[in-house]
């Protein structure tokens, strides 16, 4: 409806800036170099031997390169494959709306048996009382993700105990997703799974290089668990996509390989929040607490529904926002409304400028 409507596109959450110049230059040189063929099955050895170093560095998570990481055709495919391999039919996976819209359909589509609870508004924290109401002698796996999409929410240390807590007692694997791993606002740390011992164990984390180096569009992603697991997820990946693109594989291998490329991303990321925040000032949307991912959420006051709001803006104030009962299985409607600001400062102005007189 956005381009129909030629709306500014603040829905889908995808960076309008560019690319760094290096990595693109990195990419046409493993090209020409002539790396163009099939990669290995679970990913080329120099990316993921990168990725194990730089787990070590971040979460002082030891990683073992040849059995722990698979590289994947971005996050999505490692959820999927995650999903695919652990998941038979009538097991049940519990998991957190709003939530990102590839969870549900991955569970039916493999026979599980998806279990929804909803995060608590305002700050989308989750009731872990609630989740141990839920925790039946199927339930086989529990999905997390930090820092959240839609909301902007994080989950702290406190939340990854309780979830280690209650992995272990009953036995679930816990599939996180940690796609803003490095998209984290005032000084918070981003919990990863990787970073307890008792979820190591028994966890999958899934991250994204489309997130983290402006890349939406390339769908490289990864998958981090242990041996047994991983095991189960090449079964799948084997025959889901076989392998992921080979020279933007490599070029990543050399660009991660810097932290330069990408420790500045929360800051980078937290001024872009507060430059859309300060744009919308004035305005009667009303923004919620944003700890991280590059989505900020709004309320509103009119007596419109969100899907009703969201098509009035893209329609007639030409800025397109995402309902946010869209992300809920039971089309729960708080009338809030997302917006991603990974976009650049001329984007940003236009629609402030627009988003003001609301
Ligand atoms: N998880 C979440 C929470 C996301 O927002 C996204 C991207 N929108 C993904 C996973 C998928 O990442 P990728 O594009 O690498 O498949």
């Amino acid at each position: 409806m956005a381009l129909e409507q030629g709306a500014i596109n603040l829905s889908q959450g995808f960076p309008d800036f560019p690319v760094s110049e290096k990595l693109i230059d990195l990419i046409h040189q493993k090209m020409k170099e002539g790396h163009n063929q099939y990669a290995p099955m679970p990913g080329a050895p120099a990316l993921r031997k990168t990725i194990a170093d730089v787990l070590q560095t971040t979460y002082q998570r030891p990683t073992d390169f040849e059995t722990e990481v698979t590289i994947t055709a971005g996050g999505t495919e490692a959820i999927f494959a995650s999903i695919a391999a652990l998941i038979s039919a009538g097991d049940e996976v519990i998991l957190f709306d709003p939530s990102y819209d590839s969870y549900d359909p991955s569970i039916r589509l493999n026979g599980g048996v998806p279990v929804h609870l909803n995060l608590n508004p305002p700050d989308f924290s989750i009731d872990w009382s609630e989740v141990k109401k839920k925790i039946t002698s199927r339930t086989k796996m529990i999905m997390v993700n930090t820092p959240h999409n839609p909301t902007g929410s994080v989950l702290s240390d406190n939340d990854l105990k309780t979830l280690e807590k209650l992995a272990v007692e009953h036995n679930l694997i816990v599939l996180s997703d940690e796609v803003y791993e490095r998209i984290i606002f005032e000084n918070k740390s981003h919990e990863s799974v990787l970073k307890y011992p008792g979820l190591r164990d028994r966890s999958i984390a899934v991250f994204s290089f489309g997130k983290t180096f402006h890349a939406t569009g390339w769908k490289v992603g990864y998958s981090i668990a242990p041996e047994n697991i991983t095991r189960e997820i090449r079964k799948a990946h084997q025959f889901i996509t076989f392998s992921v693109n080979t020279p933007v594989q490599l070029a990543l291998a050399e660009y991660l390989a810097d932290p330069e490329n990408y420790l500045h991303l929360g800051k980078f990321y937290q001024q872009k929040r507060d430059f859309f925040l300060n744009e919308i000032k004035g305005s009667s949307l009303e923004p919620l607490p944003c700890f991280g991912s590059y989505f900020q959420l709004v309320s509103y006051e009119v007596k419109k529904s969100d899907t009703e709001m969201s098509e009035w803006m893209t329609k007639e104030m030409k800025v397109a926002p995402i309902p946010v009962s869209a992300f809920y299985n039971d089309k729960t409607d708080h009338k809030l409304l997302r917006f991603c600001f990974a976009k650049g400062e001329e984007t940003l102005l236009k629609a402030g400028k627009i988003l003001r007189n609301i």
